[in-house]
């Protein structure tokens, strides 16, 4: 509503600005709606509005370059709306409809639907009334003309509006770029909002120096006109001028026109004096008759950036201390222009060094890989916006490898599909980026359509800004992060190039992150079979025991230890037992529910904790385990072999109610196993802690199949030549 209400204020200012012709035509209007009689005196009103807006409307766009609203077309419908009730006064009579005309007209800079329900509210009413059908019709077309103008009048000025807008950041960024405060581009702006802010905000500052210069030197000298000019694109723009004249040049001059352009080559002040005549003086639109000018060249480094002229209209030509005062004043105008390049360069480090330090300090602050990888996406945002960001990683060992890690994109992009995809070297940027360890594409020309980034087969959104920064730690390239953006020119050589110290501090937190992952890794698991190692296993059984006391939740633990294993490593050596002790490990892993934890308590035996398991259930696991154990056949140099294991399983609270207790139990429940001949599993009978009395021998469970009786067993007895193991 409130952008509605905008509208109309806007409608109600092109209303005003459209001035006293337009109030003689609403006086029209009002006289029609006070006194319908008078029609020829309405007419005559209405039709000298309707003249003298469209002679005012042709002086203005002829004055001043620009459409003013096309109000006489609303003129224009009011004078027939007047005309055809003059004509017809019959139908106006039924109902007083200028009034309401009026009320939708007013409706109209409001909302649509407001004039549409106006109108139906009008259309019934008077039907209801009895009204004909061609005065009900006539009504709804001479309301809706009015309507609709007004309403292309709102659209008409918005755009206008904009347009000028538009018209006034381009002249500033061109303005800021001619005095080198932004960064010079192909046509395309390639500066965030703050970049574009500072320079705007040090555009007006030059102007104020400047044009206080420009006061001081025409009032000391007498002048009719002081001007500074200055070079963009290889031509002259009027940069600020002090002046009693009335039309000066908006366009930009070329470089060599008129008496300036001797300035040019000579790089000299330089004073002109027309005795007869006038100068060609090339600032202005009009010729103004310019009998003395003084043009003073502002240098850069040797280069011509500017020149400052002050002209005369009399006969008095400029002397050598009007020359020593233009030059000064020359001076000053170049010094204040470098100052507020010196001021945006350092502002603009400033902001870009802030970025950067928040940016490390989020990489520090992230303590795993995901972290790092959403603290590098979330600085590369706020550096340069983005509306995609992809993290690929190149695999250390084996054949060279991409892997898409993550993805992240803004409404309405979805790449969700690439997460998780692996590639093998291609021509894409990606790839060439961890080849060539630059940054790609080379300046930052992306063209969608011929470069593949990640692979031919998986094609990118088609923006137009795309970088693929290169993540570089020492040695290795461990990845890429693809940046892109739907704004052209996004990832311009500043932006880049900070991004690039992005890139390179969020691979070093990568491989940091990665190493403490290893080092976490090596010191709570088990190097042989990634389970557990007895330090976590300790540490995480002390915790669940804690737990289950708080809630007093069943919690069992299954211990296993491999039958005659001493006599494996005899028989086949230390290798082939390592590759057993392996193979229960893979065989606990998959045979355990998801929340148990398992661990290798040290040589060839292993724990597993039951979370939520009683003692029932705990056994089911054992001879699951048991039994695929029993089942699986291990090759070795003198052939295949199966071996069998023995489990304990104690649930708490058993013993003392301690973790301590509950493993003891276990630990003799697996030695009961032992003692009755192995390859079996044992449940310790459960004991509460209160009750003060010794643990009751454990139960020993018979082998669920008959076939696994000995603890080494030939491979379905095809190779019979096994080396036969002693039990016991
Ligand atoms: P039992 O049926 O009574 O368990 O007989 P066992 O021979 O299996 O006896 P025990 O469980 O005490 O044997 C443990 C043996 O495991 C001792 C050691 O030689 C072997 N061992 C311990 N750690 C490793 C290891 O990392 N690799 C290999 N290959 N053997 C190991
Ligand atoms: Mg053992
Ligand atoms: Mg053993």
């Amino acid at each position: 509503m409130s952008g509605e209400l905008v509208s109309a204020f806007v409608a109600l200012r092109q209303l005003a600005r459209a001035g006293w012709s337009f109030g003689l035509s609403v006086a029209g209007l009002v006289l029609v709606v006070l006194a319908p009689d008078s029609a020829p005196q309405t007419m005559a009103v209405a039709s000298v509005g309707l003249a003298l807006f469209r002679a005012h409307r042709w002086a203005a766009t002829h004055r001043r370059g620009q459409a003013w609203p096309d109000l006489d077309l609303a003129v224009a419908a009011l004078a027939a709306w007047a005309a055809f009730y003059q004509a017809f006064p019959g139908l106006s009579q039924e109902l007083e409809v200028p009034r309401v005309a009026l009320l939708v007209l007013g409706a109209a800079c409001l909302a649509p639907a407001a004039v549409g329900g106006l109108g139906l509210a009008l259309f019934v009413t008077r039907w209801a009334m009895g009204a004909s059908l061609p005065s009900l019709l006539a009504d709804v077309v001479l309301l809706a003309i009015p309507a609709l103008v007004v309403r292309r009048e709102i659209s008409r000025t918005r755009r206008f509006a904009k347009a000028h807008a538009e018209q006034f950041m381009t002249r500033m960024r061109d303005e800021a770029r001619s005095y080198r405060l932004l960064a010079p581009t192909n046509g395309a702006s390639t500066e965030g909002r703050d970049d574009e802010r500072l320079g705007q905000a040090s555009v007006e500052e030059i102007h104020e120096s400047v044009r206080f210069a420009l006061s001081l030197l025409r009032e000391s000298l007498d002048a009719h006109t002081a001007v500074l000019l200055w070079v963009h694109q290889k031509q002259l723009r009027i940069s600020e001028l002090v002046t009693f004249a009335h039309g000066v040049q908006d366009a930009p001059i070329p470089l060599g026109s008129g008496v300036l352009g001797a300035l040019v080559a000579r790089q000299q002040p330089a004073r002109f004096h027309a005795k007869r005549g006038v100068l060609s003086v090339p600032y202005y639109a009009d010729d103004p008759g310019v009998r003395a000018l003084l043009a003073v060249p502002v240098l850069d480094g040797g280069e011509l950036v500017g020149i400052l002229a002050i002209d005369r209209l009399d006969d008095r030509p400029f002397d050598e201390e009007a020359e020593a005062l233009g030059c000064l004043a020359a001076r000053f105008c170049h010094r204040a222009i470098r100052n507020e390049r010196i001021f945006v360069q350092l502002e603009k480090s400033r902001v870009e060094q802030g970025k950067l330090y928040r940016a490390v300090q989020a990489l520090s602050a992230a303590t795993d890989e995901a972290g790092v990888v959403e603290a590098g996406i979330a600085a590369a945002h706020e550096m340069a916006g983005l509306d995609f960001a992809i993290l690929t990683c190149a695999s250390e060992d084996g054949p060279l490898l991409h892997t898409v890690r993550a993805v992240r994109c803004a409404d309405g992009i979805d790449m969700s599909h690439l997460e998780g995809l692996s590639f093998s070297p291609n021509s894409g940027l990606v790839s060439s980026a961890v080849k060539m360890r630059v940054s790609l594409p080379y300046r930052g020309d992306f063209d969608a359509a011929n470069h593949s980034v990640l692979t031919k087969e998986h094609p990118l959104p088609a923006v137009p800004s795309l970088v693929v920064l290169p993540l570089i730690s020492g040695e290795k390239t461990l990845g890429t992060l693809v940046l892109g953006s739907r704004r052209r020119g996004a990832f311009g050589d500043t932006v880049r190039s900070l991004l690039e110290v992005l890139a390179s501090h969020l691979a070093v937190s990568l491989a940091h992150a990665g190493m403490v992952m290893k080092l976490e890794q090596l010191a709570t698991t088990d190097g042989m079979t990634g389970l557990y190692n007895k330090r976590t296993m300790l540490e995480l059984g002390m915790q669940k025991i804690e737990a289950v006391q708080r809630f007093d939740q069943p919690l069992s633990i299954l211990v296993t230890d491999i039958d005659f294993f001493k006599k494996v490593n005899d028989t086949y050596g230390h290798d082939v037992g390592d590759e057993v002790i392996k193979g229960l490990g893979r065989i606990l892993k998959e045979t355990k529910r998801a929340p148990d934890l398992v661990s290798r308590f040290g040589g060839e035996e292993f724990v597993i904790l039951c979370d939520h398991t009683d003692s029932q259930g705990a056994h089911l696991l054992a001879e699951r385990v048991r039994v695929a154990f029993a089942e699986t056949v291990f090759s070795s140099p003198l052939g295949p072999f199966q071996l069998t294991c023995s489990l304990g399983v104690a649930s708490w609270p058993q013993g003392d109610g301690s973790w301590d207790g509950l493993f003891k139990a276990a630990d003799e429940a697996l030695y009961e196993s032992k003692r009755n001949g192995r390859n079996r599993t044992s449940v310790a009978q459960v004991h509460r802690p209160s009750v003060r009395e010794n643990m009751a021998p454990p139960r020993s469970l018979p082998p669920s199949s008959s076939l696994l009786r000995s603890s080494i067993l030939p491979s379905s007895g095809r190779i019979p030549s096994l080396p036969r193991i002693k039990v016991g």
